[in-house]
């Protein structure tokens, strides 16, 4: 069962749309109604701004102290329904269950480490000029935030912009994905239990282009904060220009994984098959071009093909899955295409490169050998379950095509040599590279890309800092 009931959050109120608009919630596995997600209208959106900016005065006012006691309560309501919040994730995504017990942790512990970091938001004294004047530079809460969340990390997705926000001063109005819209819900309930001020947190949902385009027109946000592909980021930056509100992009990605001659052959396709298939694939940072060296590519592809053939495929919440189902029909259709495309090009389909099954979205994991670098897959984000693999023989020329796409997210490279391991981490254009790991994500680390991955970092203190804008003040 289903346990969610999906409300919007206006100013402390969970409640249905006032115009009564919704549209249905699937299973991506089974394929069933899970409920229905209510469409803000106009004027709910009107009430959720005016609610953002009262509620951000009060949460501005409150001390840093304060605002900790609130948001760690809240953690501690997630971390104590962690199994019941997992489950409405995995039933609206699909990914297999231990995975969304993760991401649920993961959200807990990000919101205690934004309420402690918030306490630490300093400012400086800098020495005047002037006998007799103080020159101190404060850090101050930019404002009222809007954000949009995709729908692949329905927790931490959600959980760094609610409490990146909320730990510098700021309230929010959040639009989480349609696709998965209770687990945003459900953590909501979380922070306004623990007591936090109406209207300092909003949740809407709606058609997305309509909802974005309303709020960010609106002089009451001073900032937008996005996880999502790159062409919508396009669109809300030039949107958001209008009123110059600041942003924050997490776009899209196309990580390149360097595989060097000298790699520890095993343990790296036990940690590069775990990561590509994790989530089916539908991850930002996701190992996505494989550049292996061409003395160890048939060992390689051996290793990495048994490894994905093991993978057992299913529902989320069955026993036993690791890989659960992409989230909707279209996406099939879009991994059939880029098969072909790199089939018809010269690519070989070592193991998978079909659907598995009617029902549920499930498709193969996939491995593709010799894929040339026109292939359409070697430069659109997959977002899905195959891993597309080519040869390299020399740094330079790798460095090079790692470095070929207008994406910078994650990037990843294995070797046993420190001297090539920095040379390599040095010379990729990227905004994460994961060294003989793939880790790239913590609660207090800075996550976020740069060129067409976007800017401005999730996580760590310049998560914090994303949120906060300075003061000047001199004093005599
Ligand atoms: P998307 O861009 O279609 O949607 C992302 C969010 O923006 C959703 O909540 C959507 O409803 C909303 N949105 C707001 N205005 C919109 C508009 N005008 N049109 C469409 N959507 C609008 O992304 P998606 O397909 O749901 O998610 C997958 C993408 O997100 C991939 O490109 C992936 O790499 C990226 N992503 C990036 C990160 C990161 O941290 N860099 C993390 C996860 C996903």
């Amino acid at each position: 069962m289903y346990s969610e009931t999906i409300e919007l959050l206006i100013d402390g109120v969970f409640c249905q749309g006032s115009d009564g608009v919704t549209e249905p919630l699937i299973n991506p596995a089974t394929e069933e109604v899970l409920a229905e997600v209510p469409h803000a209208s106009t004027a709910d959106l009107d009430r959720a701004l005016a609610a953002s900016l009262k509620g951000f005065r009060i949460w501005k006012a409150m001390t840093a102290a304060q605002r900790y006691t609130i948001m760690s309560k809240a953690a501690d309501l997630i971390e104590a329904r962690k199994a019941e919040i997992a489950r409405t994730l995995t039933m609206e995504n699909g990914k297999a269950l231990a995975e969304a017990v993760g991401e649920v942790q993961f959200s807990a512990d990000a919101t205690r480490w934004y309420a402690e970091e918030g306490k630490r938001a300093y400012g400086r004294i800098v020495p005047a000029r002037i006998p007799g004047v103080r020159q101190m530079v404060f850090k101050e809460p930019v404002g009222p935030v809007v954000a949009f969340a995709a729908w692949n990390f329905p927790a931490s997705n959600v959980i760094r912009k609610i409490s990146g926000a909320l730990g510098a001063g700021c309230s929010i109005i959040l639009k989480p994905a349609e696709e998965t819209p209770g687990t945003a819900v459900a953590f909501a309930r979380c922070f306004q239990e623990a007591g936090l001020p109406d209207g300092v947190l909003n949740i809407v949902f709606g058609k997305p282009a309509e909802v974005s385009s309303h709020l960010i027109a609106s002089s009451i946000p001073k900032k937008v904060s996005l996880t999502g592909s790159t062409a919508v980021g396009k669109l809300l930056q030039k949107q958001a220009a209008e009123t110059l509100k600041r942003c924050t992009m997490e776009l899209g990605g196309h990580a390149p994984v360097i595989v060097h001659e000298d790699a520890d052959l095993e343990k790296t396709l036990d940690t590069v098959v775990l990561f590509k298939f994790r989530n089916a694939g539908q991850v930002c940072t996701s190992p996505t071009r494989f550049y292996v060296h061409e003395a160890i590519y048939e060992p390689f592809l051996a290793g990495f093909a048994a490894r994905a053939e093991k993978i057992k495929v299913g529902y989320g919440l069955e026993d036993g899955v690791q890989m659960g189902p992409m989230i909707a029909p279209r996406r099939l259709d879009v991994m059939d295409a880029l098969v072909a495309d790199a089939t018809a090009r010269g690519a070989r389909v070592v193991t998978g490169g079909k659907r598995i099954g009617n029902t549920g979205y499930f498709y193969a994991p996939t491995l593709l050998a010799d894929v040339p670098e026109e292939a359409r897959i070697m430069s659109e984000e997959p977002f899905g379950p195959i891993a597309p693999t080519t040869t390299f023989s020399g740094f330079d020329e790798v460095i090079e095509r790692a470095n070929g796409l207008p994406y910078g997210l994650a990037s990843f490279v294995f070797t046993r040599s420190g001297t090539l391991a920095q040379k390599t981490e040095m010379a990729l254009d990227a905004g994460l590279v994961g060294v003989n790991h793939m880790m790239v994500s913590t609660p207090e680390t800075p996550f976020g890309g740069v060129n067409e991955s976007g800017y401005g970092s999730e996580s760590g203190i310049e998560g914090l800092e994303a949120y906060l804008r300075t003061k000047f003040v001199t004093e005599m």
